[in-house]
């Protein structure tokens, strides 16, 4: 009997949708990648509870049915794209917010919650939960915690590998793992959540999760500063870690291609002018507001005066801190700019990835005349990101790719710093992951999923 209609008699036709009424457009990309031309989908589970998950993917794994575990679709990597023939599972009926516990510092909720919505829940009840990027209004807690997103804090609060405590996972066939720890000590074995956290839905479904909560924040200074070179930036960073502790919260670094895009190109006012080697914008989290903004301009004030940096903004309004994080935030707007790209992100050690930047630009330039790049990065936490801007037509993507990939490797960096390998990096893998280490991968694998139902063609 076909999987759709046993699903449907067991658990109703609103939760599973056959490819009659399916909305299968919206379930076939991610916000960069879509699904290959001409693959069939069976049709989308919307379950409600985690009992659901399990009954179908026990359904699926006895039948041999592939399923993609899909969240808010904002992934960049195209984990939660369909490779093939497949039912789609997506988590966004399962958000309800279970509890916040303020004595632990937790809040446990199912894997659908959108991002902003942890966020302003953690907000309303007087704390913080610091996990942001770019996707917020559409990205899901599970899908946050199935890539460890990163973002703009990670500096200060660490990935979301450090902001989950306890997690509620289902296996490929059905078995329930509930392990819905609130404690930040527990090493009873092994830790088991970790499986499911960075496993882009390879392991297991999470279906919920406990997140750990913070002190809110009181203020917040923002700065924009304009730099010679590298070094200088490396000399910022020290005295930000010195200076400010742990309050610092954001250490952005832009090269001069980026902060033109991010500026005149896109019609706006450059707060710092253009033409110098680099620039940083730093943030603070503190809980004085007063002194945090004394320190702030003590401390910035005192790198202008070593000749460390040689121009300086700092937003003296939430206009003006929105302004600056604008510039930052403008590969949103490069469709406007910078169009087509491809856009990569990835690790170096901090320390070398201002020597870096001119090799891979050069490299690229000599395989590519007339390529266009720009850098920029959360480069506290050893991330760059980069977008190449090709001039053929059509793009030649994957040659492109390996000649970063390759460099990357050759440098011991990470092929991935934040948004997962999916499908886009797959071939790629080995560049950042030893022979042994991706055995051990598909052995983890193999032994969860054995009969490899679980988003397949992802990862490894
Ligand atoms: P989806 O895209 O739906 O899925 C991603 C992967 O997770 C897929 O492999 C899917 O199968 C799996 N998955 C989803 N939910 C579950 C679940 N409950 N159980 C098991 N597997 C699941 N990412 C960063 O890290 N840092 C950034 O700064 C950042 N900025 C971004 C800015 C913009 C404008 C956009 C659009 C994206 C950005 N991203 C960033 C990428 C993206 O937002 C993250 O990867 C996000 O965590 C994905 O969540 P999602 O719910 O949209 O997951
Ligand atoms: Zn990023």
């Amino acid at each position: 009997m076909d999987i759709i209609a046993v699903l449907r008699a067991d658990l109703g036709a609103g939760v599973v949708h056959g490819p009659d009424e399916a909305d299968f457009p919206r379930h076939s990309r991610d916000f960069l990648n879509a699904a290959p031309d001409g693959v069939a989908l069976i049709g989308v589970a919307y379950p409600r509870t985690t009992e659901q998950v399990s009954h179908i993917l026990r359904a699926c794994n006895a039948a041999g049915v592939a399923v993609q575990p899909q969240g808010g679709l904002t992934g960049l990597a195209g984990g939660g794209v369909p490779q093939a023939p497949c039912l789609v599972l997506s988590l966004e009926r399962m958000r309800a917010i279970l509890e916040i516990d303020a004595d632990a510092g937790t809040m446990t909720v199912e894997a659908g919650v959108v991002l902003e919505t942890v966020q302003k829940a953690a907000d309303a009840a007087g704390l913080f939960f610091p996990l942001d990027l770019g996707g917020r209004g559409s990205a899901q807690i599970g899908g946050n915690a199935a890539t460890n997103a990163g973002g703009n804090r990670v500096l200060r609060y660490g990935m979301m590998r450090d902001l989950v405590l306890g997690v509620e996972a289902v296996l490929a066939d059905g078995t329930v793992l509930t392990s819905l720890n609130k404690m930040i000590k527990n090493n009873a074995g092994y830790d088991l959540k970790q499986l499911f956290i960075g496993s882009e839905g390879t392991l297991g479904i999470i279906t919920r999760l406990v997140l750990r909560l913070f002190p809110k924040p009181q203020s917040v200074s923002t700065a924009l500063l304009a730099l010679d070179d590298y070094p200088a930036v490396l000399d910022l960073l020290r005295r930000a870690r010195a200076g400010f502790g742990g309050t610092l919260s954001a250490f952005e670094v832009m090269w001069p291609d980026f902060y033109t895009l991010g500026t005149s190109a896109l019609g706006r006012q450059p707060p710092v002018a253009e033409g110098h080697g680099i620039y940083v914008l730093i943030e603070t989290m503190g809980t004085d507001p007063a002194a945090d903004q004394v320190r702030f301009e003590e401390v910035l004030g005192a790198a202008l005066e070593d000749g460390v940096a040689q121009d300086a903004v700092i937003a003296q309004s939430d206009a003006q801190t929105q302004a600056l994080w604008a510039i930052r935030d403008c590969p949103g707007e490069f469709p406007k700019v910078f169009w087509p790209q491809i856009s990569f992100d990835v690790s170096l050690p901090t320390g070398e990835i201002g020597l870096r930047v001119p090799e891979l630009r050069a490299r690229l330039e000599r395989a590519f005349p007339g390529v266009r790049t720009v850098f920029f990065g959360h480069v506290a936490d050893s991330n760059l990101h980069l977008s190449v801007h090709p001039v053929e037509d059509p793009m030649p993507v994957h040659a492109i790719d390996e000649v970063v990939y390759s460099a990357i490797g050759e440098w011991r960096g990470s092929i991935s710093a934040e948004h997962g390998i999916g499908t886009i990096k797959r071939a790629f893998l080995h560049h950042s992951r030893t022979a042994q280490e991706i055995a051990l991968m598909r052995l983890l694998k193999a032994a969860l999923d054995p009969n490899g139902i679980l988003n397949p063609g992802k990862v490894i």
